[in-house]
């Protein structure tokens, strides 16, 4: 075990980090980082690396954009903060909705704002059962989301989450959250069965689960787009194509969890265009503000501000909102990135950059340890196997998926492991050169253990 340095013992002794194996932090040694420019960061002994998950997916236009600072440091200076409750407001909110109503993929009424996509899965929840609520289907409550989706931490949205490690011993899934399969056909497509036999498979199978619990029951399905943190999973193609109707049959809402997707990420400003389908409602985070700071959004159609408005006439208000929902810090930074991903066109430059990106994504492929490999605009994911002919996962006890991130650390670049796969989701500003040296380090990562 390396020496660890003063600064990873404070940080140790003063800080749980989420994610992380809390019985081996000493052993894994905490990466304390100091400075960030462009698509790289400094850790606090002066090593670079690349930053090749835009942090948690998110800092959608690196570490250092002046741009970016000077609208931050602008807003601080003249409000730095208040909120939007009692019918209070202020222009960088007001902008931002605008701006968020001009580029969304399905006419948007008005947007609620929050600060974590945890926060904006959340309130799409709550707003679904208060719609029902508010046309006369008070039965209409239970809200379908899939295998290894991703869709927070907080009580409800781990519940959506469909990973275990979200639920054992937190006690959840709470009711009302049903989970129906995960569209990844690498892993679940059965022995002979093509792409299209796949998707009618998984079509059929929401539709069994929707008459199990009874249509009259379920208010809503929730799906990203590309699942992010079960491990990068991008749907066949015809697969959202093949749901929404059954959706549409039965009268469940359609959220789009662009939390990762939106911005930009996957060649289209929404993940939904990309992936061929029309939700009724969005949620956005991360890259709305390139995660210069913390803001969350929820896009709503007419019919659901129309709900607020008539339960508001019924109960008096409507009850819901955060401190920092709409931070003016927030709002200012949105409005700002989305004024740099227009001007400098990031949704044509993640188009530009997706061949190479898929490429060598190809070019791991090759690879003995990894089975499988995929990617949509700049995201994307590998996937390492101990038998690639049988696609036979590693024991998930000897964290191969960690070893090769840890090795890929050591030699300057950083990765998001969930379990053996390892998703990739550079900053949209990356260059080809730094691209290359990503993926060379992470060939070179591959080669480590052997
Ligand atoms: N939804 C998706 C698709 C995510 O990837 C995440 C976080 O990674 C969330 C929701 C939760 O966002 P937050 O961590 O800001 O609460």
């Amino acid at each position: 075990m390396t020496q660890l340095t003063n600064m990873q013992v404070r940080d140790i002794e003063a800080l749980v980090h989420p994610y992380t194996p809390q019985h081996r932090i000493r052993e894994i040694g905490p990466l304390v980082v100091e400075k960030g420019h462009g698509v790289w960061i400094t850790d606090s002994q002066g090593k670079e690396y690349i930053e090749g998950l835009s942090g948690l997916w998110c800092a959608g236009l690196g570490f250092s954009d002046e741009e970016m600072i000077e609208a931050g440091i602008e807003q601080l200076r003249k409000l730095p903060y208040y909120h939007l409750f009692g019918a209070k407001g202020y222009e960088p909110a007001i902008e931002l909705a605008e701006s968020l109503k001009e580029i969304a993929p399905i006419p948007i009424s008005k947007v609620l704002f929050a600060s974590s996509g945890s926060e904006a899965n959340d309130t799409q929840i709550k707003l679904a059962w208060y719609y029902n609520n508010a046309r006369g289907k008070p039965d209409k409550k239970k809200i379908i989301s899939r295998v290894k989706a991703y869709h927070g931490v907080t009580v409800m949205t781990a519940s959506l989450t469909g990973l275990p490690n979200n639920h054992i011993d937190f006690d959840l899934p709470v009711a009302r959250v049903v989970h129906t399969d995960c569209p990844q056909y690498y892993r679940f497509g059965l022995e002979g069965e093509t792409e299209a036999e796949f998707v009618a498979r998984l079509a059929a199978s929401l539709q069994a689960l929707i008459e199990r619990e009874g249509p009259e029951t379920i208010a809503a399905f929730i799906a990203e787009p590309v699942m992010g943190a079960g491990g990068v999973i991008v749907p066949p193609d015809a697969y959202f194509a093949a749901i929404q109707p059954i959706l549409a049959a039965h009268d469940i809402l359609c959220i789009s969890d662009e939390v990762i997707c939106g911005f930009g990420r996957t060649g289209n400003w929404f993940g939904c265009e990309t992936m061929g389908y029309t939700p009724h409602t969005i949620s956005v985070a991360k890259q709305m503000t390139a995660s210069y700071a913390p803001l969350s959004a929820v896009l709503l159609p007419q019919f659901m501000v129309d709900a607020l408005d008539s339960q508001s006439a019924k109960i008096g208000t409507f009850g819901h909102g955060y401190t920092y929902g709409g931070h003016p810090l927030g709002c200012a930074l949105g409005v700002k990135a989305i004024e740099i991903y227009k001007k400098r066109d990031v949704v044509g430059r993640v188009r530009a950059m997706a061949p190479l990106f898929a490429e060598r994504i190809r070019r791991l492929e090759e690879h003995p340890l990894v089975g499988n490999g995929r990617s949509k605009g700049l995201i994307g994911g590998i996937e390492l196997v101990a038998d690639k002919a049988t696609k036979k996962p590693f024991d998930p006890k000897l964290g191969v998926g960690g070893q090769v991130n840890a090795f890929l650390q050591n030699r300057g670049a950083i990765l998001r492991a969930m379990g053996d796969t390892l998703g990739l989701c550079p900053p949209m500003i990356i260059s080809e050169a730094e691209l290359n040296e990503l993926f060379d380090r992470l060939e070179g990562a591959l080669n480590d253990g052997e």
